[in-house]
């Protein structure tokens, strides 16, 4: 069946996926992979905005693409490659940057909240990244961006660097990518406050033993009105009643449902229930990465060969930008 366009999506590289990268992002991926040619990008020079130090790019880079690989993304047929493989987006950034008005980098919120959050360091990168996202997109003729609600703002200032390189230089060869709405969940963490995050430690690995998984899951915040075993709960303001809903089967589900509300069940057998459907969801994923990682070069030929793939539309499109431009 004939695909419906090209899809782009880019991630930074930042090691060991979570549930909350899988269930906002990886299980999305993989099902887009049905409809669309995909490509798919491990943005390292994004990264560079934020890091101290590249210590880790290269073990957080591979770290990603195996459970991206082991989650399903197919490589025989989407493009998975890393961004700083394909040197042109970098070309392409510099010329988008001629049309793109600082005034409105530096009105965007999430460059100050960026500058906020490391006023130490504001460097040039925090304010070109939507430049350089946009050149991303564009360069691999992108017709479709998978996004949450809260990001469609990005994908409409980078639409209008599109139009506004495409007046200057009286042209189509850039293509206005539209935005695909994705059902983003948002997944707390352990916590049951913050948003799932590695760096706020609130994190369940999907690589991780079962042991180490079942002990996260102890962890898990409950109802705080349940200080005794025989308080009655609300599993509708409980963090592992949402995981519940996810990945337990429904009779299941509305078994606890009942019972919490009369303290028929308890947290720490409710937990141990969800350790154990979740750790079962994740079998297979675990044995897929543990045979992937096993198989030496495996991910860097993935990449490698997803950046030769990449390269080939990249040259096309830069060879069109540049006559586009009427470049000397
Ligand atoms: Fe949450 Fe389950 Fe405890 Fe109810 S029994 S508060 S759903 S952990």
């Amino acid at each position: 069946m004939p695909k419906k366009g090209r899809v782009f999506s880019g991630a930074r590289p930042t090691g060991k996926q979570h549930l909350g990268n899988y269930l906002g992002a990886i299980r999305n991926y993989v099902a887009l992979q049905d409809d669309y040619d995909c490509v798919y990008c491990i943005v390292d020079v994004h990264a560079l905005t934020t890091v101290d130090t590249t210590q880790d790019l290269k073990q957080n880079t591979v770290e990603m693409a195996l459970d991206w690989l082991a989650a399903g993304i197919r490589p025989e047929e989407t493009i998975l490659f890393i961004q700083s493989h394909v040197p042109e987006v970098m070309e392409l950034h510099t010329y988008l940057s001629m049309v793109t008005q600082m005034g409105k980098l530096t009105d965007l919120p999430t460059f100050k909240e960026k500058l906020a959050q490391q006023p130490e360091n504001a460097n040039y990168g925090l304010l070109g990244y939507p430049v350089l996202m946009t050149a991303d997109i564009v360069l691999y003729k992108s017709d479709i961006v998978p996004v949450g609600i809260d990001q469609a703002p990005h994908l409409e200032f980078a639409r209008e660097i599109v139009r506004s390189f495409n007046y200057r230089y009286n042209t189509k060869v850039l293509i206005e990518p539209q935005v695909k709405h994705t059902e983003v969940l948002k997944v707390l963490g352990i916590d049951g406050k913050a948003k799932m995050s590695k760096s706020l430690n609130n994190h369940i690995e999907l690589a991780a033993t079962p042991e180490e998984t079942t002990a996260r899951v102890r962890e898990m915040v409950t109802d705080p009105a349940r200080v005794k075993r025989t308080d009655p709960g609300n599993p509708d303001i409980c963090n592992v009643f949402s995981m519940h809903k996810i990945f337990s089967p429904q009779d299941e589900v509305d078994m606890i449902n009942v019972e919490c509300r009369r303290a028929g069940i308890g947290c720490v057998d409710c937990k141990m229930r969800f350790a154990a459907n979740l750790n079962k969801h994740l079998e297979l994923f675990r044995a897929e990465r543990a045979e992937l990682a096993s198989k030496p070069d495996y991910v860097t030929d993935v990449l490698n060969d997803g950046a030769s793939r990449a390269r080939v539309i990249a040259q096309q499109t830069m060879k069109e930008v540049r006559e586009a431009m009427a470049l000397p």
